[in-house]
């Protein structure tokens, strides 16, 4: 089966909602693990950078671009690796979402879930 090329950056990317990113301000290393980071280390950093994202306000610009680029490392819109991971299992990479938008709509309730209460350990 063939494969989606790893951060494939999509033809038709803006990056002006990255002036208004509420990470400008965070520590980078919230956002991307360390080596060989695992279990419970990793899910709290995660749940960390994912509460940032949460309260950003270019979130699903920032998700979006994420998916369509099938960014492999970090926290983007509230997502992190593994929740990507779970969206990209169930994509067709003949039908890759590429356009504008796309990437939201292939992620579908794994977005919403992403940043819940429950993922962010606040439930
Ligand atoms: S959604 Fe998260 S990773 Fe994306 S720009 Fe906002 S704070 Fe940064």
């Amino acid at each position: 089966m063939p494969q989606q090329p790893l951060a494939q950056v999509p033809d038709d990317v803006q990056w002006f909602w990255q002036d208004h990113a509420a990470c400008r301000e965070a520590d980078p290393l919230l956002f991307f693990h360390p080596q060989n980071e695992r279990g419970s280390s990793r899910i709290r950093r995660d749940r960390e950078a994912k509460l940032v994202c949460a309260a950003c306000p270019v979130r699903m610009e920032c998700a979006d671009y994420a998916v369509r680029a099938r960014e492999p490392y970090g926290v983007w819109g509230g997502l992190s690796e593994e929740d990507r991971e779970h969206i990209y299992a169930r994509l067709d990479s003949r039908h890759y979402p590429r356009g504008k938008g796309d990437g939201l709509r292939a992620a579908g309730g794994d977005y919403i879930e992403a940043v819940s209460p429950r993922a962010l350990g606040i439930a």
